[in-house]
């Protein structure tokens, strides 16, 4: 029998969130109700006059294979809502058109790192960027733990200046960034940034900016790109996609924008040979997203926030459970250190399962989060709510008589 897969380290990574999914398959299976808060997907439909557009385009005859930068029409509004929403003034050649942010990311890192080099990873960090810093052969990765401390307002932006100094290493090549942050919900202010792009620009670094939940902030809060700053413009790849903000995760659309020396990388190459492209008549919706009306964008961060309420305060019924108040994205990154108490994370998460809701564990977002779970609120508002009463219920019940 031929050795059928090849000894790469990346191809022997896992999924907490397969895991987790698997699991409450299972109980829905045997009929038991499970609320899904692992969840990291919208659960709203698209837009119909985005899924129009679609139906429209391909009858239209966008059906062939895509440029591999991206439609032209497409990347023309994407200059112009990056300039006006973004304050990124990006030239329409440096903007490529990819299959979700994910692809983005994927794209950057075989661009930006190669064999030795080191990839600073703020964290908690979304649990995909270990296996995509895996794809980039012999590139290795470690994690600053940044996000906790900013949402907590422990770190004044002069104090992360500090620490991310003292975090680099020679090989340290660039920064990965996510703001608003998924897990914890925090949104860095420019001042943080500032901070950043200083010691970027002292260091010679440059920055993956992942901002693919930059229309879902609350409280007032702001979100700023990195690449506006004063000249981070060409140290920066920033990252967006359709999947948050319209409700697109299936559409897989997505872009970077970077700087012009990767002109000939990243569409030409790198996408090219990774996918040809995005499908044409999604493309043309995706145009029909930017140009179209924005309400629908507006309603379901309105939604998003009305959950986040109704979490923060269901898990105010319980002592042993705390979450700092999320500030943008769709989830919030609880402490779970007294529920836990000394058992192994997975025992607590199979423990909520039990009582009907599903979480993801903290682990997945960096090792040094075994004391935390990810509660998602892309789902109804009632299981939002119902499953934040179930753990200030359960979770504190069990704290009281261990
Ligand atoms: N970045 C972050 C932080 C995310 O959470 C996600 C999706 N969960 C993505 C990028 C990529 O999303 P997509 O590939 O659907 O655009």
């Amino acid at each position: 029998m031929p050795r059928l897969i090849a000894d790469r380290p990346v191809l022997r990574m896992t999924s907490e969130l397969g895991r987790v999914m698997a699991a409450a398959r299972a109980r829905e299976q045997a009929g038991e109700r499970v609320m899904h808060l692992e969840r990291g997907e919208p659960d709203f439909d698209t837009p119909a006059h985005i899924v129009e557009a679609l139906a429209k385009a391909a009858r239209d005859g966008y059906t062939h294979y895509p440029d591999q930068r991206g439609e032209a029409s497409l990347r023309e509004v994407l200059e112009e809502k990056l300039a006006r929403e973004n304050g990124i003034r990006a030239h329409v050649d440096d903007i490529v058109v990819t299959a979700g942010g994910t692809h983005a990311l994927f794209l950057a890192m075989q661009c930006l790192l190669s064999a030795g080099d080191e990839l600073l990873v703020l964290s908690p960090h979304w649990m995909a960027i270990p296996k995509l810093v895996g794809f980039a052969d012999g590139a290795r990765y470690r994690t600053m733990a940044t996000y906790l401390e900013i949402l907590a307002g422990k770190w004044s932006p002069a104090e992360f200046a500090t620490r991310l100094r003292a975090a680099l290493r020679p090989e340290t090549r660039g920064v990965y960034l996510n703001t608003p942050n998924n897990p914890t919900g925090a949104v860095l202010s420019r001042e943080h940034l500032a901070a950043l792009a200083e010691v970027a620009s002292e260091r010679d670094l440059w920055v993956l900016s992942d901002e693919a939940y930059e229309h879902l902030v609350y409280d007032g809060t702001k979100h700023v790109s990195l690449a506006s700053l004063p000249g981070m413009a060409e140290r920066t790849l920033s990252i967006f996609t359709f999947s948050k903000s319209y409700a697109m995760t299936g559409w897989r659309v997505g872009y970077v924008v970077a700087p012009e020396p990767l002109r000939p990388l990243m569409g030409p190459l790198l996408a090219f040979y990774s996918t040809h492209g995005v499908f044409p008549a999604a493309q043309i919706a995706a145009r029909a997203a930017i140009t179209g009306p924005q309400a629908c964008v507006g309603e379901m961060r309105d939604a998003y926030d009305h959950r986040r309420k109704l979490l923060i305060e269901g898990l105010k019924g319980g002592t042993a459970v705390t979450a700092p108040v999320p500030k943008g994205s769709f989830y919030a990154f609880a402490n779970v250190a007294e529920a836990r108490n000394g058992r192994d994370l997975w025992a607590l998460v199979d423990e909520w399962l039990g009582f009907g809701v599903a979480v993801l564990p903290g682990t997945a977002f960096g090792p040094e989060y075994g004391d935390w779970v990810r509660l998602g609120l892309a789902t109804r508002a009632e299981d939002v709510a119902e499953a934040a009463r179930r753990i200030a219920r359960h979770a504190g019940a069990r704290t009281a008589k261990a």
